[in-house]
């Protein structure tokens, strides 16, 4: 594009600097409202067992549809709704609908498979929230569901931001059952004397570390080394953004323990949710349907 020179010579940078800054402020102006006006709701993932294909759980994932822009990026609206703290509540409304959600879904559970548990993501700003406990307390009363069956997801980065402030609570929820993981595991600053001290039961290799893995990709030897890690420590491993046959292949032959992917399906609305979908992922892409 090229550059303008309006009033006082500003560049195109300076305008594309105001046109953001303007974007980021209309965004967050009608993210204020989104939740009342039932603009909010939630996808779902599924994640599976990687030695059987067979669903194992799914991971809930925030969307919003904003009456004009359409479709939100998470990775454009969920920092503002940090930055404002509209994620306490937009958060807190999520876990609940989640958990409602894999309680209806547990009880239509066909004899035989494995009960299904639910991954929800946690940001620094709900972690730092002294009430956090509390909420994830309350959301398991009211709907049910077993703690057994719940993950919290949480990032590196976002323990340590405030290392001392969040172990507390992060040990209070090991402590009533649920389980942590550590999200995009690889991608942040982590120390791994810290590491050691989150009380997580999962660690999640970040997609970026799929690539190539495989097809062999130097990304092979890290994933290899945090499986290690994890089993070592007594942690299973999920690895995310599984999207060929190749990289299932190679993770199932190295050891890693769960999937998740758009192999395996992409982030759905409940209702368009294939369940049990052990045997739609063998049919859709071991090649048993017919096209
Ligand atoms: P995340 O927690 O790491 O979620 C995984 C993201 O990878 C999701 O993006 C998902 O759609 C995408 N993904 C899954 N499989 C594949 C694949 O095979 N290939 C590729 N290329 N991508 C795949 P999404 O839904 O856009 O969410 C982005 C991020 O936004 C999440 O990353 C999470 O950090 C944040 N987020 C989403 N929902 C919530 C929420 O309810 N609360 C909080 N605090 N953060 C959320
Ligand atoms: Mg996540
Ligand atoms: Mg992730
Ligand atoms: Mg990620």
């Amino acid at each position: 594009k090229a550059k303008r020179s309006g009033r006082n010579g500003y560049a195109f940078f300076d305008r594309t600097l105001h046109e953001q800054v303007r974007i980021r402020v209309d965004l967050e102006q009608a993210l204020r409202g989104a939740l009342d006006r039932g603009e909010l709701s939630v996808h779902y993932q599924p994640i599976v067992d990687l030695a059987t294909d067979e669903l194992s759980g799914f991971e809930a994932l925030m969307r919003w549809n904003h009456p004009e822009l359409g479709t939100v990026s998470p990775l454009e609206f969920i920092p503002i709704a940090e930055d404002t703290g509209l994620i306490v509540e937009s958060g807190a409304w999520l876990l609940e609908e989640a958990a409602a959600q894999l309680v209806r879904w547990r009880a239509q559970r066909p004899a035989g498979l494995p009960e299904l548990h639910i991954s929800v993501n946690i940001s620094v700003r709900q972690l730092r929230d002294a009430a956090l406990v509390g909420v994830v307390r309350g959301v398991l009363d009211r709907t049910g569901l077993p703690a057994s069956a719940l993950w919290l997801e949480i990032t590196e980065s976002g323990v340590m931001e405030d290392p001392e402030g969040v172990l507390a609570d992060l040990r209070a929820l090991r402590d009533l059952g649920v389980t942590l993981c550590i999200d995009d595991f690889g991608t942040g600053y982590s120390s791994l004397s810290y590491l050691r001290f989150i009380p997580a039961g999962i660690v999640k290799i970040d997609r970026s570390f799929l690539a190539g893995v495989g097809a062999g990709s130097a990304n092979e030897a890290i994933v290899r080394a945090v499986v290690a890690m994890a089993h070592t420590l007594g942690q299973e491993v999920v690895a995310e953004g599984v999207e060929t046959l190749v990289q299932r292949d190679w993770l199932r032959e190295h050891g890693c323990d769960r999937a998740q992917g758009w192999l395996y399906g992409a982030p759905r609305p409940a209702k368009a949710q294939l369940l049990w979908m052990d045997r739609s992922v063998s049919m859709l892409h071991l090649g048993g349907l017919p096209s």
